[in-house]
C-alpha cells in the first residue's frame, strides 16, 4: 500500500496544531490512502473503525488505518462521522484483510468494504442477536407439583433434549414468565450459544464408519492442533461428508467453532439438512439470504453465538470469536474462485485463514484440483484417502458410445435409448448430462446465411423454448424469438445442436410414460420448484433426469442407476489449460450419481473421438492416474500447480485502448517475470467490449508478487477501461 496522498478534492481546511488526523481506507478503486482531520467534538476512532468521509462530493464509508499519522501534512478534509471505537471487523479479519490487499493486489479500501457485510454499511446501529438457549441444570424438581405451567416446559425441555431456544418455545406458545420461573428454582440456565446435540440425540443415527472412514477420523483427531492442512481424498460416496460430520461434532464439544465451505447451497438443500439433522440449526451464508440475515450470521460468529456457519464463497471473510476449524467440501469447485472485483479464491483464503489462527483445515473432493493434489504430493498437505464407497455401494462402469457413423436422434444415439429403456424398465432411474442449457445452441435460416448472432458478443444467441427467447450465454442480452428469418423471410428456420431443453423433448416422446425432470440454472430459479423436483426424485419411482453440471454437485439419487454423458468432447477440445482437469473432473462426479445405494451403476459416454487420449486416459486409470499424467504436462509447460501465474485483464470498447494499456503495464514488469501478450482473450468480446489480456509466469510466487507490486506505478485506470489483475486466475477465457 502506497502512502498517504494529500486530499484531491474539494475546499480544505488548514490543519491546525491541535487537529487530530486520521488515515482512511476508502472504497474506491485507488490503492491509496487519504488523511482527514477530526473535528475537535468527534469521538476518537481506534484503528479500524468505521469513518464516514466526504470524497468527490460523495459520502463513504471507509476504515480508519491509522490514528495521527506522523507524515500527515497539506490541507485536509474533516471526517464526517466516527462510526466505532473499537476494530469493527475485529484483529483478525483485520490481519486478513492486509493479506487480500497484498496478495490479490486489490485497493486496501475495496478489500475492507469487501469484508463488510452490506448491511453493515450503514450508520444504522447493530441488530441485537443474542441467541438466547436454555439448558437444563439436572436439580432435581422438588415443588412443582402446583406449578402446572412450569412442570409442563420442564418436560417440554427434558423432550427436546435438555435444551432449547427462547424463540422456539415463545413459538410454542410458553411465556417468558414460566421461563423465569424456572429460571429461578434453579433447574435451567441461560446460554448464549447453542450447546451442542451430540449424535446420539440427533434425529438420526450416524452409521457406523467403516474401516478407512475410521482411519481418516483418527488421523484428524489426532492433529486438532495447530495449522494441520489434510485433503481428504475420497472417491464420490465414499462417506467424507460423515467424516467430517464426526470431526466437527468433536471440535464443537471441545468448545469451537467449525466453518464449513460449500460450493452451492441452493443446490443441494440435502447438505445442508444433514447439517441440520446431526447438529440441531446450522447457521447459513449464501447468495440468497437477505442483508440482515447475513449481518446477523456474521455477528453470531464474532460474537460467538454459534457452533457452525455453513456458507459459500463468501462466508470464508466471516469473523470467529473461537474458530477451530476450516472444512471446505468439494474444494476443486470453480464457485470458491470470485471473478469480478477482489478475485479471490475462497479455498485458498481458507488456507491462509487456518495457518494464521493456527487450527486444522480439512479440503474434501473425489476429484481434488491438481493445486491440491500438487500440494499432498509435496508434502504440504496430508492426504487421506477413502478409496471405497461407504456401505454396499460400488463404483460404476464406463462404457464408450462411439458415435461416429452412428444413428442419432437430436443427439441420442439407439443404442443409448436401448440402454436406457432397459435400465427404466427394471425400475431404475437415468440421469442425463448435457452441459449446454436452452433449446439449441444455434439458430440458421435455411435459406440464406442468416444466424442469430448476438450483435455485442458476435457469438450466436441460444435458442431458448420455454419461455420462448433467443439469448446470448455471453452478456445476457435477450431478443424475441422470431418465426421467420429476418434477413430473407423465409420460415424455414433451423435449430443447430442440443441443449437440455430439446434433449427433454426427445426424453418425452421416446418415453411418454416416464416423468422427465429437468435441472439446469433455467428451472432451479424457482427454489419451489427445484425442492419438488427433488422430493419427486426421491420418491425412487422409475423416472429420467436431465440436466447441466448443477446435477452433478453433490446430489445423492439412491435411485439412478445410469448416467449418460451426451458430449464428452467439446471439454477435451478448449484451449483453456485448465479444460482437461476440469472436464475430467465434471465426469467423474456425473457418473458419481449412479448406483450410490445398493444397485450397481454404468456410465455411459458419448464421443466422435474414442481414441482422444485424455478421455481414454482418464478411463482407463481413473481420475487419479488421469491427474498425474496431466500435471507431468502441466510442469513442462510452466504452468501451475508447478509455476504461479496471473493474468492482467483489458477490456474497452476500443481495442487499441486495451492494448496499449497492456503495453503500459508490460512496460513496468521487471525481467523476473515472463509476460505474454497482450493477446485477444479466447472470448474476445462480450457485451461490446473488446477483451485483451496479459500472462505473467514466474518461477515463484515471491517473484511473480514482487513483480506485480511494479504495477502500482499505473496512473488511476481511464473510464474507457476496465483493468483487473487476476492472481492464480481460475479460467483463461
Ligand atoms: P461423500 O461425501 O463422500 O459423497 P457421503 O458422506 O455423502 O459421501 O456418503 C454417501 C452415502 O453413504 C450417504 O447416504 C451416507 O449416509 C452413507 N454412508 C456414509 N458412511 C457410511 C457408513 N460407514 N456406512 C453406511 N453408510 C454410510
Ligand atoms: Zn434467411
Ligand atoms: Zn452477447
Amino acid at each position: 500500500m502506497s502512502g498517504a496522498q494529500r486530499n484531491p478534492c474539494g475546499t480544505a481546511a488548514a490543519v491546525q496544531e491541535s487537529a487530530r488526523v486520521i488515515r482512511v481506507a476508502v472504497p474506491v478503486p485507488l490503492d491509496r490512502l487519504f488523511d482527514y482531520s477530526l473535528p475537535a467534538d468527534s469521538p476518537t476512532p481506534v484503528i479500524g473503525s468505521r469513518v464516514q468521509v466526504p470524497f468527490s462530493g460523495r459520502q463513504l464509508l471507509g476504515f480508519c488505518t491509522a490514528v495521527n499519522p506522523p507524515d500527515a501534512h497539506g490541507r485536509l478534509k474533516a471526517v464526517n462521522r466516527v462510526l466505532d471505537q473499537d476494530n469493527f471487523l475485529g484483529p483478525q479479519l483485520w490481519a486478513l484483510g492486509q493479506w487480500l490487499a497484498d496478495y490479490y493486489q486489490y485497493p486496501l479500501g475495496e478489500v475492507l468494504a469487501t469484508l463488510l457485510p452490506n448491511a453493515a454499511r450503514s450508520v444504522r446501529p447493530l441488530p441485537a442477536t443474542s441467541s438466547e438457549h436454555w439448558q437444563l441444570t439436572g436439580t432435581q424438581p422438588v415443588t412443582l407439583t402446583r406449578a402446572r405451567k412450569q412442570q409442563q416446559l420442564l418436560q417440554r425441555i427434558t423432550d427436546l433434549g435438555g435444551h432449547v431456544s427462547t424463540a422456539a418455545l415463545l413459538e410454542e406458545g410458553y411465556s417468558k414468565a414460566v421461563l423465569k420461573g424456572l429460571q429461578a428454582k434453579g433447574l435451567i440456565v441461560r446460554t448464549t450459544r447453542p450447546p451442542l446435540r451430540s449424535s446420539m440425540q440427533g434425529s438420526v443415527i450416524p452409521p457406523t464408519l467403516n474401516p478407512e472412514q475410521q482411519q481418516a477420523l483418527e488421523t484428524l483427531l489426532a492433529h486438532r492442533q495447530g495449522f494441520a492442512p489434510t485433503l481428504l481424498n475420497g472417491i464420490t460416496g465414499s462417506g467424507k461428508t460423515e467424516v467430517y460430520l464426526r470431526l466437527i461434532e468433536a471440535v464443537i464439544a471441545a468448545g469451537q467453532q467449525v466453518l464449513v465451505l460449500v460450493p452451492e447451497i441452493a443446490l443441494t438443500p440435502q447438505t445442508l439438512s444433514r447439517f441440520e439433522a446431526r447438529f440441531g440449526t446450522a447457521d447459513v451464508i449464501h447468495s440468497g439470504i437477505t442483508d440482515r440475515a447475513r449481518l446477523v450470521a456474521w455477528l453470531k460468529a464474532q460474537r460467538g453465538e454459534l457452533n457452525i456457519l455453513i456458507g459459500t464463497r463468501s462466508a470464508v471473510l466471516t469473523p470467529f470469536s473461537n474458530l477451530g476449524l476450516i472444512v471446505v467440501d468439494e474444494e476443486h469447485d470453480a464457485s470458491f474462485k470470485q471473478q469480478e472485483g477482489l478475485r479471490y479464491s475462497a479455498r485458498d483464503v481458507a488456507v491462509k485463514r487456518a495457518a494464521m489462527l493456527k487450527i486444522p483445515l480439512l479440503l474434501g473432493s473425489a476429484t481434488p484440483s491438481f493445486e491440491s493434489l500438487h500440494n499432498a504430493t509435496t508434502g504440504r498437505y496430508r492426504m487421506l484417502n477413502l478409496t471405497h464407497r461407504a456401505g454396499t455401494a460400488v463404483l460404476p462402469e464406463f462404457h464408450l458410445l462411439d458415435l461416429r457413423g452412428r444413428n442419432l436422434d437430436r443427439g441420442l444415439a439407439d443404442d443409448l435409448i436401448r440402454v436406457m429403456r432397459r435400465h427404466l424398465d427394471t425400475g431404475n432411474q437415468v440421469l442425463v448430462f448435457l452441459n449446454r442449457r436452452g433449446f439449441a445452441p444455434a439458430l440458421l435460416c435455411g435459406h440464406c446465411s442468416w444466424r442469430a448472432e448476438c450483435p455485442s458478443c458476435e457469438r450466436p444467441l441460444t435458442m431458448h423454448r420455454s419461455p420462448p427467447a433467443l439469448i446470448c450465454h455471453h452478456c445476457g442480452r435477450r431478443e424475441r424469438l422470431t418465426q421467420s428469418c429476418p434477413k430473407c423471410g423465409h420460415v424455414d428456420l433451423i435449430p443447430v445442436g442440443q441443449g437440455t431443453q430439446r434433449t427433454e423433448q426427445v426424453l418425452i416422446e421416446h418415453f411418454p410414460e416416464i416423468p422427465v425432470y429437468r435441472v439446469d440454472r433455467d428451472t432451479i430459479r424457482s427454489r419451489a420448484r427445484l425442492e419438488a423436483q427433488l422430493a419427486a426424485i426421491h420418491e425412487g419411482k422409475p423416472a429420467i433426469l436431465i440436466g447441466t453440471q448443477m446435477l452433478a454437485k453433490g446430489h445423492h439419487f439412491p435411485n439412478v442407476t445410469l448416467v449418460a454423458v451426451l458430449n464428452a468432447d467439446g471439454g477435451f477440445l478448449s484451449p483453456d489449460f485448465r479444460a482437461p482437469e476440469r472436464t475430467a473432473q465434471l465426469i467423474i462426479q456425473v457418473a458419481g450419481r449412479a448406483g450410490r445405494a445398493e444397485r450397481p451403476g454404468e456410465v455411459y459416454i458419448q464421443t466422435y473421438q474414442p481414441e482422444n487420449t485424455l478421455l481414454t486416459a482418464l478411463l482407463a486409470q481413473g481420475y487419479q492416474g488421469f491427474a498425474e499424467q496431466e500435471l507431468i504436462s502441466r510442469k513442462a509447460q510452466h504452468l501451475p500447480p508447478f509455476y504461479p501465474i496471473a493474468l492482467l485483464r483489458c477490456e474497452s470498447g476500443s481495442a487499441d485502448a486495451a492494448r496499449e494499456w497492456l503495453l503500459r503495464a508490460k512496460s513496468l514488469l521487471p525481467t523476473s517475470v515472463e509476460a505474454y501478450g497482450p493477446a485477444p482473450c479466447i472470448i474476445p468480446r462480450v457485451a461490446d467490449r473488446l477483451r485483451f489480456q496479459i500472462l505473467v509466469l514466474a518461477e515463484d510466487r515471491a517473484r511473480l508478487h514482487a513483480g506485480l507490486r511494479q504495477l502500482k506505478a499505473l496512473p488511476p485506470t481511464p473510464a474507457n477501461i476496465r483493468f483487473a489483475i487476476d492472481i492464480d486466475p481460475y479460467d483463461t477465457f
